[in-house]
């Protein structure tokens, strides 16, 4: 059976992390291969900092070495909210074989329960919260085991070495004129500066 990772996030921009995450989960879990999905119009938010299609962009630029990485365009071609669970029923339909498991941030894990039908959503596919150093593992762990139960879902927590670095701390320095060079992949960066992004806008969305 084939092992698809499912990388969601907004990506405002992708960075390293990102990158260094979805490669060792390809290897741990021994998935075939990665899709990230940039976030469309995301139902719990104010706005992005930058655009779908830039984010859409710099997510292509920063995978395209790798050719276990790809990048779907099914929810920022979208207009309307883009909720997980049918972007999901999507890829079901495409690949009724495959096993899915959608990789994001434990945030947004341990917000399951305010998400659009999490029941259906934990049936389709299996989930790895990715943990960021300084964050509380004992509170993660007891939300996920907590939303396991209610759901009978498959929610497994992975802490990321290299999540230190934070797409709301590269915003910043862009904004600020600070290097955020090593941070993300060089075509990002450049993508970045030619395009002026990051460096009027608000940082937290
Ligand atoms: P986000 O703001 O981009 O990410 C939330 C946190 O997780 C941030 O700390 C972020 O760090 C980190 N993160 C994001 N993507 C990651 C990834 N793939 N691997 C590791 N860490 C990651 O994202 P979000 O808006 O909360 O949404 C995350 C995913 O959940 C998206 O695919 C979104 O569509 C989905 N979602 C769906 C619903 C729904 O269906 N109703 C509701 C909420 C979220 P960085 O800022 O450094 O990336």
């Amino acid at each position: 059976m084939k092992k698809i990772g499912i990388m969601g996030g907004t990506f405002d921009p992708v960075h390293m992390g990102h990158l260094f995450v979805a490669n060792e989960v390809l290897n741990i879990y021994g998935l075939d291969e990665i899709i990230f999905i940039p976030a469309g119009n995301p139902p719990h938010k104010r706005g992005t900092a930058a655009c779908s299609y830039d984010r859409y962009i710099m997510t292509q630029l920063a995978t395209l070495s790798n050719d276990r990485f790809t990048v779907s365009d099914i929810e920022i071609k979208k207009e309307e909210k883009s909720y997980t669970l049918k972007t999901m029923l999507e890829f079901k339909q495409k690949y009724p074989e495959a096993e899915f498991y959608f990789i994001t941030g434990t945030d947004a894990v341990i917000d399951l329960p305010s998400w659009h039908n999490p029941g259906e959503l934990l049936k389709i596919c299996r989930f790895i919260a990715v943990l960021r150093p300084g964050n509380s593992l004992e509170d993660a762990k007891t939300k996920i085991e907590e939303i396991n139960r209610i759901y009978n879902g498959h929610i497994e927590l992975y802490q990321a070495p290299m999540l230190q670095i934070s797409s709301t701390d590269i915003r910043s320095r862009f904004k600020n004129g600070m290097s955020a060079r090593y941070l993300l992949p060089e075509s990002v960066e450049q993508y970045i500066v030619k395009h002026r992004l990051y460096l009027e806008t608000e940082n937290e969305f």
